[in-house]
């Protein structure tokens, strides 16, 4: 079943949200317009200070969410062979002996300990699209909170637990070869 907009009553909404995203911007720019500023005054969960957030949930200030992208994998981390015009990535040819059938196009690979160059069997899992980009969202914002609030703290060391736990708790189907 389809949601309507609680505005316009004709549009759908978006998820998790009343309005449509055409009302929903529309309020956002409203609001902006009285009050001249941003509206919530959040305490940032990484570097504790406060700033000027859009949305009420909003748990990280701008720099430490800038921040967080220097944790996402670059391609050239992964293991390739070249078959003279095409890259061949070694997790997939890994994953695709044990299916021995190919990836279908929602089908993601995910190294669970974040090590592109681990292709050990149990070092990998495949998630659909939506979840996969869930999953490194939520390891994302959780290790640049932890790592400024912790300088002991050893990423690696909690990185697969963590990720189990994520996965559990959220329901996720996954593949795993165990
Ligand atoms: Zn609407
Ligand atoms: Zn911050
Ligand atoms: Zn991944």
């Amino acid at each position: 079943m389809k949601l309507k907009c609680i505005v316009c009553k004709e549009q759908d909404r978006m998820e998790k949200r009343r309005f449509c995203k055409k009302c929903y911007l529309e309020r956002k720019r409203e609001r902006y317009k009285i009050t001249g500023r941003y509206t919530y005054n959040n305490i940032c969960k990484a570097c504790k200070k406060e700033f000027k957030a859009f949305v009420k949930n909003q748990i990280l200030c701008s720099d430490c969410r800038k921040e967080s992208f220097k944790y996402k994998m670059k391609a050239n981390d992964y293991v390739y062979m070249w078959d003279g015009s095409n890259k061949i990535w070694e997790h997939q040819q890994i994953i695709k002996k044990h299916l021995k059938r190919n990836l279908d196009k929602k089908e993601v690979i995910h190294h669970v300990d974040e090590n592109p160059k681990n292709n050990s069997i149990d070092n990998l899992i495949i998630l659909n699209n939506g979840n996969h980009a869930k999953l490194h969202i939520f390891l994302r914002i959780k290790r640049i909170i932890l790592e400024k609030n912790n300088s002991k703290l050893i990423w690696r060391n909690i990185i697969v637990k963590l990720t189990m736990w994520w996965l559990n708790k959220n329901n996720i189907q996954y593949w795993q070869n165990r």
